[in-house]
């Protein structure tokens, strides 16, 4: 064998290995091309194409220097090539060849193009019973800035997942196992798309490896913490990046380090942790009485009933859908009479997305089918209701019912009604179903047995006039049959042709060979009645099974007419308000209530205002009680209900579209499911840092409480620094960190606003009113103040909590760098290490005692007195305990 073969040869077998397009092999200085793929490269970058001679053969062969490759692969990348690279290293015996990555599309870090470059998974998982489409995960990455970001359809169709896929304008894309062999997605993906299709290894798909690989790229509980964890699709599309990223062996996954979970576009994403913190189906305590959904549910039907949970679980972000079912709405609500008379209409309904189901299993009975018909009909009453009122017949409302095959509605009900019997028998092979006139056979079939069964009706009256027997009846039963039974006082007139078949206390029986022949008659035209009823009625069933589509429809049409019918009851009788919609982030709540709260306590009306730059951000405080978390989930309601298509409970309300709402509620227990309160804290907190956006709207609450105060407070700060300065999410945080008020005076776009509390005669008066500026900080002095501590003593209090605020402080950090703009804030470290040295050499200027004259004059108890009130956490503190302590402390200064 010659060294030509050699190279060539290994070469080829190289290539065998991978299913990249091009393979460049190192050989010494230089990477090198043979057979096609020089010929290729060569056409396409204009390279020389030399011969190799290897064992009488000539190969073509073209090479690049080493150093020179970079540019020649990004611009084979760039035609849509997939390039393998197999670089040379020493070993024990001279040197081996193999490949170490593989530069595709997607994976191509050397771009020159400053867009994202999209990377793809895209996994098709069915759909299974009783959905109406597939479940589709999608991943996608950009492995130029390690953007990772995954979602899951449910009941989906293809088009749906492609309009997803191209907002990415992917590079590159990874079908799913699933989606290969669908040509109409290649095709579809192919005409709109530039993107290079790759397959890769099936087993990566595998639901058990994507997550492992998931779990091993991210952290064992980001799943969770992120909520995907049961989405396996969105999952196995997630695996199948990261593996292919790793295969490919660019080196970039270091860089994907943020998973970011979103909902389809189409929606608000809603992570089960806010949907349960904000108590949109269930309250904390898992009642359904209590939560947002039963406060506003007035629909009269089970599918309205469906559809407005769902709406409420899923709001929406196209305008043009939210303006649509407000006007409806708003058309309803201006017309009473005919809205109650439409949800009459509707409440005689049955459920036909279900029966439709039914159907298509074969387990619909005649009542089914009965129960398909009654609805169908309603669907030309409620539209002829809408018609005749004009402000409806010109609101989307009409839309609604007019996108409905009502013809065809109206087609098959009176097919049904033609076929079945008013109120038919529950089974279905008893006979009885059909009318009359249905089907010509079963009316003859029907005719001889009624004929049958009219003769052995008469049959008592024929036999007491030829006999003249007075006590003579035809019955029947399961071991007799058809038999004649008279008395036993006339058992001696019966005439010879009857058999006496048996022998009772009072009476006998006899038959007749007439009446075997007859019973034989109409036991074998009952048995084919049945058959035939029973075959008739599948076939019908068969056709309503058919037309399920249909009957979804016009199901999704009531439900939906309910569900807007029930948004305008609501509103009436609540006097919601009609949310003006935009697009430019901000948000304007004038007198909002909390949609709850307000059915069951005198609510005291608040207003919001947020906008971009230089108001995103509020920070919230005011003392235990005051209102905090109330104001911040009202907010959210509203934004939420605004994006359901509801009016809201405001006097007027300015609504900047939200792509999500996140929220983490503090203080929630979740010791039952045997994970810590500051477990779930931090992996609540994590998928919001993961996840929001700037066009998403976060409520925190009390974040950081779950740990020790000087944890909790960084985390805090530098929480409410992360989405300041880099997300720019519209954000309500509440806290009782009343450093963070100070924030607000380096942050541009954070704001304080507080929730204003009076204090009279010692009392607290909760004012349940939200105000501008962080709350009074000398709030615990102003008690001692109240309390009749001296004077002086409430005078120096102050001065030393000035003090305290200013010593220690930390940088805040500015946006993005930190290196410019930055901005001195208060973070007090030492907490009330106030009479010695700052222990990292804070000058004398900043030591209070120290360079206090007043301070050196106190006596040591003052001083202690001074130490416990700076040290107290007022919020945390109980009233009572508060009391006594301002007692003992006027004690004490009572004896110096
Ligand atoms: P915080 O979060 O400040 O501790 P909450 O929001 O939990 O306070 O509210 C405390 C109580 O005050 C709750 O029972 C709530 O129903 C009531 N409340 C809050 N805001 C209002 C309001 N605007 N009008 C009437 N009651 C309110
Ligand atoms: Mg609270």
């Amino acid at each position: 064998m010659t060294e030509a073969t050699g190279i060539v040869g290994e070469f080829l077998a190289l290539k065998d290995e991978t299913d990249a397009d091009i393979l460049a092999m190192q050989c010494g200085d230089f990477y090198e091309f043979f057979a096609d793929d020089a010929e290729l490269v060569a056409d396409e970058l204009d390279l020389k194409v030399s011969q190799k001679s290897s064992h009488g053969s000539k190969y073509p062969m073209a090479g690049v220097p080493v150093d020179d490759l970079t540019p020649y692969v990004s611009a084979l990348v760039e035609r849509g090539y997939r390039v393998a690279v197999a670089d040379q290293h020493e070993t024990a015996d001279g040197h081996a060849r193999e490949i170490t990555r593989v530069v595709t599309p997607g994976t191509h870090l050397a771009t020159g193009d400053a867009s994202a470059q999209h990377l793809a998974a895209v996994v098709r998982h069915d759909g299974g019973r009783g959905s109406e489409g597939d479940t589709y995960g999608l991943a996608v990455a950009d492995v130029t800035t390690g953007r990772f970001q995954v979602t899951q359809l449910d009941d989906a169709d293809v088009s749906a997942v492609l309009t997803e896929l191209y907002t990415f304008s992917p590079a590159e894309v990874l079908p799913g196992p699933e989606l290969r062999n669908d040509d109409e997605f290649l095709a579809t993906l192919d005409e709109r798309s530039d993107a290079a299709v790759s397959l890769h290894a099936t087993e990566s798909f595998a639901p058990g490896r994507a997550r492992h690989r998931v779990r091993e790229q991210f952290g064992a509980e980001t799943l969770e913490s992120v909520g995907i964890a049961d989405d396996d699709a969105a999952i196995a599309a997630a695996g199948a990046v990261l593996s292919y990223v790793e295969e490919t062996g660019v080196g970039t996954l270091a860089a994907v380090t943020r998973l970011q979970a979103y909902g389809a576009r189409d929606h608000v994403a809603l992570d089960a942790t806010t949907q349960r913190n904000l108590e949109l189906t269930e309250t904390m305590q898992g009642d359904s009485a209590g939560s947002l959904f039963s406060t506003v549910d007035h629909t009269v039907t089970a599918a309205g009933g469906r559809l407005l949970k769902r709406w409420l679980q899923r709001p929406r972000r196209e305008r043009g859908e939210l303006v649509r079912r407000q006007s409806a709405v708003a058309a309803l609500t201006r017309e009473a009479m005919a809205r109650e008379a439409i949800r009459e209409t509707l409440a005689d309904g049955y459920d036909l997305e279900r029966l439709a189901a039914r159907a298509t299993s074969g387990s619909a009975d005649a009542r089914d089918l009965r129960a398909v018909r009654d609805t169908l009909v309603l669907l030309s009453e409620v539209a002829d209701a809408v018609a005749e009122t004009e402000r409806l017949a010109d609101s989307p409302l009409a839309d609604v019912l007019s996108t409905v095959d009502r013809e065809g509605a109206a087609a098959l009900a009176a097919e049904l009604d033609a076929a079945l019997v008013e109120d038919p028998p529950g089974t279905v092979t008893q006979g009885g179903l059909f009318r009359r006139g249905y089907d010509d056979d079963l009316d003859e079939l029907i005719d001889e047995h009624e004929a049958a069964l009219e003769w052995l009706e008469t049959l008592p009256d024929r036999e007491k006039q030829k006999t003249g027997i007075t006590h003579l009846s035809v019955d029947r039963n399961k071991t007799d049959g058809y038999y004649i039974q008279v008395g036993k006082s006339e058992t001696d007139q019966v005439p010879d042709a009857y058999e006496e078949i048996k022998t009772l206390k009072n009476s006998k029986r006899y038959t007749i060979p007439e009446l075997d022949e007859r019973e034989r008659d109409v036991l074998r035209l009952e048995e084919r009645r049945h058959d035939m009823e029973h075959e008739l009625f599948e076939r019908l069933r068969e056709r309503v099974a058919d037309r399920a589509p249909l009957l979804q429809d016009v199901g999704r049409a009531l439900a939906e007419v309910d569900c807007l019918a029930s948004l305008s009851v609501h509103a009436v009788e609540n006097d919601w308000t009609r949310p003006e919609l935009t697009d430019d982030g901000t948000l304007d709540i004038e007198a909002g209530r909390h949609p709850v709260v307000e059915q069951t306590t005198e609510f005291v009306p608040n207003d919001l205002q947020m906008r971009p730059d230089d108001r995103d951000f509020l920070v919230v405080t005011g003392p235990n009680m005051s209102g905090k978390s109330t104001y911040m989930r009202q907010t959210a309601l509203i934004t939420l209900l605004a994006q359901t298509g509801s009016f809201v409970p405001a006097r007027s309300a300015t609504v900047g579209l939200v792509d999500g709402i996140y929220t983490r509620v503090g203080a929630l227990d979740e010791l039952a499911q045997g994970r810590s309160t500051f477990m779930v804290e931090m992996q609540e907190l994590s998928n919001i840092l993961h996840s929001a956006t700037e066009d998403s709207l976060i409520i925190l609450d009390e974040v950081g409480r779950g740990t020790a105060t000087f944890d909790g407070i960084s985390i805090a700060w530098a929480a409410v620094e992360y989405i300041s300065t880099r997300i720019h999410a519209k954000t309500l945080f509440a806290t009782h960190y009343h450093e963070l008020t100070s924030l607000g005076e380096s942050l541009s776009n954070v704001q304080n606003v507080h929730v204003a509390a009076d204090e009279r005669d010692g009392d607290v008066t909760f004012m349940r009113t939200v105000r501008e500026g962080p709350t009074n900080r000398s709030y615990g002095v102003h008690v001692a103040d109240l309390a009749g501590v001296p004077e002086p003593v409430v005078d120096r209090s102050r001065e030393v909590l000035d003090r305290l605020r200013d010593d220690k402080a930390i940088e805040v950090r500015g946006a993005d760098s930190g290196e410019e703009g930055t901005t001195q804030a208060v973070f007090d470290l030492s907490s009330g290490q106030f009479d010695g040295a700052s222990a990292d050499g804070g000058s004398d200027e900043t030591d209070p005692v120290a360079t206090d004259g007043a301070a050196d004059q106190l006596d040591p108890a003052t001083e202690d007195v001074l130490e416990e009130l700076s040290e107290l956490d007022v919020n945390e503190t109980p009233p009572v305990e508060l009391m006594a302590k301002v007692q003992e402390w006027q004690a004490e200064l009572d004896e110096t």
